[in-house]
């Protein structure tokens, strides 16, 4: 019998009368549904079953080793980046850290450039020398000038101006959204900067790390409680009948849980090509952009993320898709209108948790969705003790009564 019918034999025997059955029905087992399954086994000894329908846990930041015995993240580079020093130490509870900060390069006219674009990548791409004071001042005269900066071209065409938006933004955006900026939210291209200095990291966050021995050694540490069953390979909805459970956590697409029952909400997929190169290293940085070329996005290599040491390195392509699974919720007014429809619906059921990326349309980073997890546990922790305080008034009330 593999893992998950055993899960499943034991979930259904809990069943039978004078058995607990779950408390819990966590679908997904990724960050939203693990830190959940964690607060609640170890904070309220609650048990819970946590499904997920694929063959493993840490949902898309899951990592494992290839074929060639490098360490590689199957659903694309996974940077764990935040300032919140809360979300660090809980994590830490979990794994160790290894210093980590990310560096991009972007193919543009024939040279690899700084993104997010800075001091550095503008004086390489002219051929210039100029100061920071120099670049501003030149920033200034090519920026757009706007009333309101609504859109995703607004961003940048207000700040850098046409040409660099044309060169860094413009190409990737279309291909990444399979839409021009234009027509998506200011919110997806502000989450890249414009630097007048020399600071070529990805992100500034104060806290920049990858676990010491990888996410999923990270995942199985936290769902590690005897009070939390895993069921893989398993979509909720072929057991949801049958396994007692008293509250649902849901951490898929949101628009699914409902059938689709107002129209399908747009997610933007990627089809993810790994290669392995029999050389140590394949490019100078973990990633490199190519906005205007080829029909990927981008390259990553693992071995820069993890500090792996390896004789081979492997590399991940990302494709842009329409149709897959779902990856990137897409911001842009008339979805988050749709999405208000069915969060209406969520926030009206009172048995299930709507908490993740997916099951909340937010285009977050993984610290968001840990710290999105610690609050919907917080509101199920206040739940639960009144829950209990009016049990044990009920029982008082019920003494009095039966020795009155
Ligand atoms: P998920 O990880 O998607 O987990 C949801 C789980 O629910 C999935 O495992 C799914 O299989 C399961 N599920 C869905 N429906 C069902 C069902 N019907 N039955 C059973 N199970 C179901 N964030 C960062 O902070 N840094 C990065 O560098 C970064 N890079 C990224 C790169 C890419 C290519 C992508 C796509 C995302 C990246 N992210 C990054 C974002 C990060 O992946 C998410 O913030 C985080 O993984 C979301 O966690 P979640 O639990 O909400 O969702
Ligand atoms: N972006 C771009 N050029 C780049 C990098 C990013 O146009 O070289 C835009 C693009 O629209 C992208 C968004 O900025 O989707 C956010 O980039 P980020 O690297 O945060 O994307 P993610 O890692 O979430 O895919």
């Amino acid at each position: 019998m593999d893992k998950g019918s055993e899960v499943f034999q034991s979930a259904v025997s809990a069943a039978i009368p004078g058995q607990r059955g779950f408390d819990y029905l966590i679908v997904g087992a990724g960050f939203a549904g693990s830190v959940l399954a964690e607060r609640l086994a170890n904070e309220l000894n609650q048990r819970v079953l946590i499904v997920d329908k694929r063959p493993h846990i840490g949902g898309n930041a899951y990592d494992r080793h290839d074929d060639h015995g490098v360490l590689v993240h199957p659903y694309g580079p996974h940077i764990f980046h935040t300032n919140s020093a809360d979300i660090f130490e809980y994590l830490s509870q979990f794994t160790q850290w290894r210093p980590y900060q990310h560096r991009v390069l972007a193919s543009v006219d024939g040279q690899l450039l700084p993104i997010p674009i800075n001091l550095d990548t503008v004086n390489r791409m002219y051929g210039l020398n100029l100061t920071s004071f120099e670049l501003e001042k030149f920033f200034e005269s090519v920026a757009e000038k706007k009333d309101s900066v609504k859109t995703s071209e607004d961003v940048v065409v207000s700040k850098v101006g046409r040409e660099l938006y044309n060169k860094f933004f413009r190409g990737y955006t279309r291909k990444q959204w399979g839409m021009d900026p234009s027509e998506l939210d200011a919110s997806v291209t502000a989450r890249v900067p414009t630097r007048t200095n020399r600071d070529d990291r990805y992100f500034t966050d104060t806290y920049q790390a990858m676990p010491l021995h990888g996410y999923t050694r990270m995942f199985e540490k936290m769902l590690d409680h005897p009070n939390i069953k895993i069921m893989l390979n398993t979509d909720y909805r072929d057991i949801v009948e049958f396994v007692p459970w008293k509250h649902m956590v849901y951490t898929g697409p949101v628009d699914a849980f409902f059938n689709y029952k107002y129209g399908k909400l747009p997610y933007r997929s990627l089809e993810f090509r790994h290669e392995n190169l029999k050389q140590e290293r394949f490019q100078p940085v973990g990633t490199v952009n190519y906005p205007n070329d080829y029909g990927y996005t981008r390259i990553s290599e693992f071995k820069h993320i993890t500090g792996q040491e390896h004789p081979t390195t492997s590399v991940v392509y990302e494709y842009p898709r329409a149709e897959g699974d779902p990856y990137y919720p897409v911001p842009k007014a008339e979805n988050a209108e749709l999405y208000r429809k069915y969060e209406a619906e969520a926030d009206a059921m009172a048995n299930v948790t709507f908490v993740g990326r997916l099951a909340t349309y937010k285009y977050y980073n993984m610290d968001q969705v840990v710290a999105q997890a610690l609050t919907a546990f917080k509101r199920l922790q206040e739940r639960h003790a009144q829950a209990e305080a009016d049990e044990a008034l009920d029982a008082v009330q019920h003494t009095a009564a039966s020795s009155a």
